[in-house]
């Protein structure tokens, strides 16, 4: 059969498209994406012209992943799986299609690269070396679809976050419109454990420390550090925009207070030629 490559794209610098990926997605048969606009869109910017396309999304991953495993790989042609950025099925479409070609024995070849979530947590100064590290993605939507269960389901999670965030450090995705209320909820429910705490030793206030990385590796590229409250003022000053990633961890890692906002304007480096 031919190889399904999961190849990760940039999160925003063009630059961190690696050289590996270039060289599959220039040769193999079939593009799967997630929204093929973007990424052909995408791929021009690297002289990458795919013989052939197909969407691979949420809505119609079933369908085709079947199409993809049957009429294309295990008829010897390449697939190469991408998503809008970053590493696929992070978050991201893939799961799926990675099950059903390894059920039937078509080889799966990553190609690494890119991904939000590790680059929020490599600078968030949370991570010790010798602890492990958990990745909830995006949480429940606090409303919409207004079920109870949903409701329900985020506060579960937000309860487990919050405790688990007192051990080791804990990475979210979250969207720019959501970003202040869940940060508002996670404050509210590391309270409650607080006070749950208090009966053992006395705190006065939550002792987690969040990070949110912003925009990163673009041009608006933002990092703050803090505690809850010292977060809640920022994003109450900063109207949230762009993609936001959140880790939140024990105190202890990082100071609070860090002042204003670490910007870094990626402009600022040496240009690098984009690969053709
Ligand atoms: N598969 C992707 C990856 O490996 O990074 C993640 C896909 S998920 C659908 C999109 C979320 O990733 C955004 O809502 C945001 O939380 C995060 N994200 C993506 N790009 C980002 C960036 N440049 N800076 C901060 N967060 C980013």
């Amino acid at each position: 059969p031919g190889h399904l490559y999961l190849v990760a794209t940039p999160i925003g610098h063009l630059a961190d498209m690696t050289l590996r990926a270039v060289s599959i997605l220039k040769t193999v048969n079939v593009l799967a994406a997630e929204d093929t606009r973007r990424t052909l869109q995408l791929l021009r910017a690297y002289g990458i012209r795919p013989q052939r396309h197909v969407s691979h999304r949420e809505h119609n991953w079933r369908r085709s992943s079947e199409w993809l495993v049957r009429s294309m790989l295990e008829e010897q042609a390449s697939v190469a799986l991408v998503s809008d950025a970053g590493t696929p099925l992070i978050s991201d479409p893939g799961s799926q299609l990675v099950r059903a070609a390894i059920a039937r024995g078509i080889p799966v070849v990553a190609v690494p690269g890119a991904c939000a979530a590790l680059t929020a947590l490599t600078v968030s100064g949370m991570l010790s070396s010798e602890d492990c590290f958990a990745f909830y993605g995006f949480l429940p939507p606090p409303r919409g679809a207004s079920s109870g269960g949903k409701r329900q389901r985020r506060e579960v999670l937000l309860e487990r976050v919050v405790r688990e965030a007192h051990e080791r450090p804990i990475l979210l995705h979250e969207a720019p419109h959501r970003v202040r209320e869940t940060m508002a909820d996670i404050e509210r429910v590391a309270q409650q454990y607080a006070r749950m705490q208090s009966s053992v030793v006395t705190i006065n206030e939550p002792l987690l420390r969040v990070c949110v990385a912003r925009e990163l590796t673009k041009l608006h590229e933002e990092v703050f550090r803090g505690t809850l409250a010292e977060v809640r003022q920022h994003l109450e000053r900063n109207e949230p925009r762009g993609e936001y990633c959140l880790v939140l961890g024990p105190e202890g890692r990082v100071e609070a207070s860090q002042g204003p906002a670490v910007t870094f304007d990626v402009s600022s480096e040496q240009p690098v030629s984009v690969p053709s």
